[in-house]
């Protein structure tokens, strides 16, 4: 494709489609694939604009079509990418995000090495289940059993952080808001050399600050959160579980 293929994943919770609607609002040019996926709509979702939503059956049906760039099994679920979506926005001229999960993300650079590749991470357990607990409410649904298995997968997929360029810990909205909107800026300045005005400099300090190698300091403290790092025991340590009226 002409354009910059994004690809963005993260632990569910963690705040990526609120970062991401930010984005489009901020940044024109960019497209973003809306999957197909057998799971059924959450809260004000509508068919056609967060997902397509469909059932096993035709899902099955598409694989066999070869409809998908990609697809994964997550939480129970079939999600994919349709092909189409690339040849889209390669005819639109537009750089294109995809929101997939972790084993997505590595067929899609599998077949396409060039996608930058984003990775989302809470800030540490407690926030990413207070985040999970809050939209549950707001969608007017809480089901426990589906919110603890989330958390408990959050760590195995911030496992797979190295595998990604940029690394964003959604803290404070705004400024992760910044920074996924200077990587974006500095991906097109650097691959087509777009200009990025008077801001430029501070843009391109942004998103080489985002940079997975550069980093460990910013990351420690999360991986430690989460038991990735820091002792075999950190799994047992982590704090999903409620302990008060904390959230
Ligand atoms: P994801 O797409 O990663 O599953 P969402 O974007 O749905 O996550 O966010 C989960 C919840 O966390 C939502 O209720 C959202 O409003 C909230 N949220 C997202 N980012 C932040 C943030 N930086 N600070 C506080 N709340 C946030
Ligand atoms: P949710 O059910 O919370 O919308 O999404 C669950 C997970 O599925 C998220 O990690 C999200 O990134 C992932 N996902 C959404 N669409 C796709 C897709 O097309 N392919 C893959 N592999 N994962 C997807």
């Amino acid at each position: 494709m002409a354009g910059i293929l994004f690809i963005i994943s993260a632990p569910s919770g963690s705040g990526k489609s609120t970062l991401v609607n930010e984005l489009r609002k901020q940044v024109t040019g960019i497209e973003f694939a809306i999957s197909w996926t057998t799971r059924p709509p959450r809260g004000s979702e509508e068919n056609g604009r967060e997902y397509n939503f469909t059932t096993h059956e035709q899902f099955e049906q598409m694989i066999a079509d070869g409809v998908f760039l990609e697809y994964a099994e997550v939480f129970g679920n079939l999600y994919g990418t349709a092909r189409h979506s690339l040849e889209e926005a390669r005819i639109a001229g537009h750089d294109l995000l995809l929101d997939i999960d972790v084993q997505g993300a590595k067929q899609v650079r599998g077949k396409l090495p060039e996608a930058v590749s984003i990775f989302v991470m809470p800030p540490n357990p407690k926030v990413l289940r207070t985040r999970l607990r809050n939209r549950s409410r707001a969608e007017g649904v809480i089901n426990e059993a589906e919110l603890y298995r989330r958390l408990h997968e959050a760590s195995k997929e911030i496992e797979n952080y190295r595998d990604y360029g940029y690394i964003l810990v959604n803290d404070i909205l705004d400024r992760a808001v910044a920074q996924l909107e200077a990587i974006v800026l500095a991906e097109r300045f650097y691959r087509n050399g777009e200009a990025i005005a008077y801001r430029s400099r501070r843009v391109l300090e942004v998103a080489a600050g985002c940079l997975q190698v550069n980093s460990h300091e910013r990351l420690k403290p999360v991986l430690e959160a989460f038991g990735i790092i820091g002792g075999a025991s950190g799994q047992q340590q982590l704090q999903f579980e409620e302990d008060s009226n904390d959230d």
